[in-house]
């Protein structure tokens, strides 16, 4: 079987197939594309369910994956949930808060006691991270094809998917490999190219940021804060021309001997995608003091880069049998550009709408249950999000930024609870006055979809 011309992003054209999907050649109750976060989560709590997923990866791991390396308590959460052991003697560094630089203030600010959250966060390199998350994922029962790079959604004569083409993997003499399942779910990142495949584009009225990050050899690996920069200059700081970006720059202690270095902008600027970013982490980083040891001669690795697809930037979550999980349905939070958490609990609440769903004959009662995992994003982060885009479009704004940098940080009590409304951390139920504040602020607030 062949996929027909190339179609945007690089994923072929869906082949359109007049083969019965109810022909019984199912390989797998359902197809998980790709290995991230958001795909091994999925594919964990629909094998605990008893399901019989097969998950396509395109690359095999261990494998690097561009990012920051730093997850707050709701990642530390969403790790626990999947049984993985988080202590400091299972290789995690542990970290008990967030520094914030800026305005010539340094405030630490710990993570929140809660019910829901526990107080601390971690940080591991995503080779390790994502290798941890897809054994898991195996080892619940889902069936992993490496070096399997889908191509392409395979529709039925309704324009329902029901399967993928993909190269490589198990028979990789084969120049394609058909694979059929009643349910897909495209967990391919931010380049969203299975749903690209199927027309689904991305929202550009809706946020996205670009972030790029390098290791270096430091004395500050072991860092137990996570530490972040507010103000990020597209100039030099202070010259007339000087803007101040939407976005911060972070350095977050490895436990390695090494840091992670990074920063990543908002849409909302004037200069965004105008701005070099590698020359912008290289000129912040200059102006850290030399014995950090932010320089070039200890850098570890090129300046890698990608984007961050945030608010709900692709949407719908489910359609024709697809549904759109972590980067590849724009889930990264707004506030912080924190991604991972939100990959893996989009990856839960589509698992839950899949086992319901297949509990069920194809067909109406079927759809309404598939339809409950947009419900579910809209009802967990919609109102939070369309606040998050609100937000993005204000410090889009350079004098907004300089006064919130300024005015903001010189009170601990306002930054507890901007850490809050930002890191996403509250008790919906039993919280303090701030946790009330920002329930009481999404309640009033329709939920973006
Ligand atoms: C520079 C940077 C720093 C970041 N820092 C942080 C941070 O510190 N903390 C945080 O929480 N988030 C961070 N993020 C965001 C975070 O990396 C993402 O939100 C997260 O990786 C999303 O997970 P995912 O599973 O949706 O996608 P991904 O992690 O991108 O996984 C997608 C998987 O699909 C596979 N794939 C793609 N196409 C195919 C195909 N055709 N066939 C088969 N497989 C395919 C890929 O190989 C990959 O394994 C950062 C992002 C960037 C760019």
């Amino acid at each position: 079987m062949t996929a027909i011309a190339d179609g945007p992003g690089g994923l072929s054209q869906p082949l359109e197939t007049s083969e019965s999907p109810e022909d019984g050649h199912y390989d797998a109750d359902v197809i998980v594309v790709g290995a991230g976060p958001s795909g091994s989560a999925a594919a964990y709590w629909m094998a605990t369910a008893g399901l019989d997923v097969l998950l396509l990866e395109k690359t095999s791991f261990p494998r690097e994956k561009v990012c920051g390396d730093g997850l707050t308590p709701r990642g530390t959460r969403a790790l626990i949930d999947m049984g993985i052991d988080v202590s400091e003697e299972a290789g995690w560094l542990h970290n008990k808060g967030l520094r914030v630089i800026g305005g010539g203030m340094r405030l630490e600010l710990d993570w929140p006691e809660l019910a829901s959250f526990p107080a601390y966060g971690l940080v591991r390199p995503r080779a390790d991270l994502d290798h941890l998350l897809v054994r898991q994922a195996v080892k619940a029962g889902a069936r992993l094809h490496e070096q399997t790079s889908v191509t392409a959604p395979i529709l039925d004569k309704q324009g329902r998917v029901t399967g993928v083409l993909a190269k490589g993997g198990p028979g990789a003499d084969r120049a394609e490999s058909s694979y059929r399942a009643p349910i897909v779910l495209a967990c391919d990142g931010v380049s969203g190219r299975f749903a690209l495949a199927l027309g689904l584009q991305r929202n550009d009225k809706r946020p996205m940021g670009v972030a790029v990050r390098r290791y270096y050899t430091s004395p500050r690996t072991d860092d137990d804060y996570l530490e972040s920069w507010l103000e990020l200059w597209d100039g030099p700081p202070g010259a007339d021309d000087a803007k101040l970006l939407p976005g911060y720059g972070w350095i977050f202690g490895m436990g390695d001997g090494s840091v992670n270095v990074g920063l990543g902008v908002l849409n909302s600027s004037a200069g965004f995608q105008k701005t070099n970013y590698r020359t912008l982490l290289t000129t912040w980083l200059d102006s850290t003091p030399p014995e950090w040891g932010l320089r070039e001669q200890n850098a570890l690795c090129p300046t890698q880069g990608a984007g961050l697809p945030m608010g709900f930037n692709r949407t719908p979550h489910y359609r024709d049998g697809v549904l759109l999980v972590g980067d590849s349905g724009g889930s990264v939070n707004p506030f912080n550009g924190e991604g991972i958490p939100y990959a893996m609990e989009s990856g839960k609440f589509a698992a839950e709408a899949v086992v319901r769903a297949l509990a069920r004959p194809p067909g109406p009662a079927r759809e309404k249950a598939l339809a409950s995992y947009p419900a579910a994003m809209a009802a967990e982060w919609g109102a939070y999000y369309r606040l998050g885009g609100v937000f993005v479009k204000l410090i889009g704004n350079p004098a907004v930024m300089r006064a919130c940098t300024r005015h903001g940080l010189p009170h601990p009590g306002l930054m507890r609870f901007v850490l809050k409304l930002l890191a996403n951390l509250t008790d919906p139920r039993d919280g303090d006055v701030s946790d009330r504040i920002i329930t009481a602020l999404t309640r009033v607030t329709p939920p973006l979809r």
